[in-house]
């Protein structure tokens, strides 16, 4: 089975990915993780990466093409996988269909209002990568990380301006990409204002002919 998330940032993507992954024994595709990862690990893709994800804009088609195109030629991959943060505009998700085959498109929908306060409720661990937030998911002692108590904070593109800039591109570029993959067919619409745990059954019951 091969999915793609879509969902404004914060709309909750990372979480039901990671339930869906476990449940359907998937590989998980973060676009927004493996950048990350080039960042800090100061590669050049990371460096021309770095600046464009600090002002809330998208990474350029051709780059997050590339990565995409190696990463789902990895092994892991055979079984189906689920890619959250690609494609994230029209043309992204026409280089993906040259690709390879997608079964469904899953929309978490929420409003702005509520995505900003979740954005800005966010903290990071730097040291193990743990993620909290301080309304949903807080941690046992506020600003340390329950894993390894190093001290939390917050990532550069979750502060209120950035939460802004990152929702405005997602209206602009991603809402193109809902109707696209309506007139597919293979669009589902889920409701991100619900529990976690309702999001991630009526996920399921959805998906539950495909597996
Ligand atoms: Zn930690």
């Amino acid at each position: 089975m091969r999915l793609v998330l879509i969902g404004a940032p914060a709309a909750g993507k990372g979480t039901q990915a990671r339930k869906l992954v476990e449940y359907y024994k998937l590989a998980y595709i973060s676009t927004g993780d493996m950048l990350r990862e080039e960042v800090s690990k100061g590669t050049e893709l990371g460096n021309q990466a770095k600046s464009i994800m600090a002002s809330g804009g998208l990474v350029p088609d051709e780059l997050i093409i590339a990565i995409v195109q190696e990463r789902i030629k990895q092994d892991d991959c055979k079984s189906g996988f689920i890619l959250d943060g690609f494609p994230r505009t029209e043309v992204q998700a026409e280089k993906l269909e040259e690709m390879v085959h997608i079964d469904k498109a899953i929309y978490i929908n929420a409003p702005d209002e509520l995505m900003l306060q979740r954005i800005t409720a966010r903290e990071t661990c730097p040291k193990c990568g743990a993620s909290y937030n301080k309304i949903s998911l807080p941690s046992k002692v506020a600003g340390i990380c329950d894993v390894c108590q190093e001290g939390l904070i917050q990532r550069k593109d979750d502060t209120l301006e950035a939460g802004k800039a990152r929702l405005k591109t997602f209206h602009d570029q991603s809402e193109p990409l809902v109707e696209y993959y309506k007139k597919k067919g293979i669009l589902f619409e889920v409701d991100g204002t619900g529990q976690l745990e309702d999001i991630t059954k009526a996920i399921i019951q959805e998906l539950g002919a495909l597996a």
